[in-house]
């Protein structure tokens, strides 16, 4: 009995192992194959989750002669690919914003082509970029978006700015992002750190506790008054610039420097009660908006003249106050981008490299550089 039963079980257990083995072996072939087919992906850049789906989307052959792309990659890791916009995402240059795909197949859906989608992208924000994929399709895009500093969020303003006044477009870019189309005081930025670039204006305020976090005495010698206070870095600066022109026979000093926030308040006072409102609409910056109140900015007089304007020492300053990393600030050339009529005694120290900048850039206003560089 025994040696009957082994008989018959041996060969029914060696076909199963076989089988078995053979199933085995398929699997383990199968995953081979699939690894390889991974892999070719995953070395050009695509992410695991993005290759496997590349590979049961059937377009890995698509895939691999296109190479790397990360808008194609983001495009197969989320969940709202769209096979018919493949082409697309794979020309549309790949940017850091939330949603981008979802983005994507909006402003496709509009109508936009992919190089307009490009210039959408590049000018906006995850917030911007999905309001404007919301709207129809505009006009312009290309005209306003050729300038790198265009923001997506002001298109509406500067077709109706430049509409209003017929400016060109690199004018109204800088005109809007400078919110110069609001009403002074109006609509403004608040800016709260201290630095060497910060910008103040009828459109960026300080508020009221805000003061240089260098702030020093002046010594009496470099001003006209006692007690007068502002940035150390800036009066160190003003005292280079006030040795080399001495140096040279001229005479700088120093008539107002620093004023707190309610200082300015004091100062609106006293010229309301002497000349009244239109005066001080006119001439006079609000409390906060003052660029007195950084610490970095000084009315500068001459020893030897009452106007400073027709001293020898404006003449001089024209031609010398950059190499210490000051700019006179308020020229009559562009008033209309500073909020203030000219001042020839007004400069703000920004240090040598913005100063030397401004300079050999036909002395371009502070605003303008602010729109350039600054404003990210
Ligand atoms: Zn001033």
């Amino acid at each position: 009995m025994k040696k009957i039963k082994s008989v018959h079980v041996k060969p029914v257990f060696a076909t199963a192992l076989k089988v078995l083995g053979f199933i085995l072996f398929l699997i383990l072939g199968i995953f081979i194959f699939y690894r390889v087919q991974i892999r070719d992906l995953t070395k050009l850049g695509y992410s695991e989750v993005a290759s496997n789906r590349i590979l049961f989307s059937k377009n890995k052959q698509k895939v691999m002669s296109i190479g790397e792309n990360k808008t194609l990659n983001l495009a197969f890791e989320s969940d709202d690919f769209n096979e018919k916009y493949f082409q697309n995402y794979a020309k549309i240059k790949y940017i850091e914003q939330d949603h981008l795909i979802q983005n994507i197949n909006q402003l496709l859906k509009v109508g936009y082509s992919n190089q307009d989608i490009n210039i959408i992208l590049s000018h906006g924000t995850s917030e911007s970029v999905e309001a404007f994929a919301k709207r129809d399709k505009v006009h312009y895009l290309e005209e306003f978006f050729s300038y790198d500093f265009a923001k997506l969020e002001n298109y509406d303003r500067y077709v109706q700015y430049s509409d209003e006044t017929g400016e060109d477009e690199l004018e109204t870019i800088i005109y809007v992002n400078l919110d110069n189309d609001q009403v002074d005081y109006d609509y403004s930025e608040l800016v709260s750190k201290f630095s060497l670039d910060m910008l103040v204006n009828k459109h960026h305020r300080l508020d009221e506790n805000f003061a240089p976090s260098d702030l020093t005495v002046i010594e009496e010698e470099y001003a006209s008054e006692a007690d007068m206070q502002c940035s150390r870095l800036a009066l160190n600066a003003f005292k280079e610039m006030y040795r080399a022109a001495e140096a040279e026979g001229y005479q700088l000093v120093i008539n107002s420097a620093y004023r707190s926030y309610q200082d300015q308040v004091d100062l609106v006072n006293f010229y309301f009660d002497a000349y009244g409102q239109e005066y001080v609409d006119k001439y006079v910056a609000k409390p906060g908006y003052s660029e007195h109140q950084t610490g970095l900015a000084f009315d500068i007089g001459s020893r030897n003249s009452r106007t400073f304007a027709n001293s020898k020492e404006f003449v001089w300053m024209k031609d010398n106050a950059y190499k210490y990393g000051f700019i006179m600030r308020f020229d009559e050339r562009y008033e209309d981008l500073t909020g203030f009529r000219k001042e020839p005694w007004h400069y703000r120290y920004v240090g040598k490299d913005i100063a030397k900048y401004v300079y050999e850039h036909n002395n371009m206003s502070l605003e303008e550089y602010y729109v350039l560089f600054l404003d990210k």
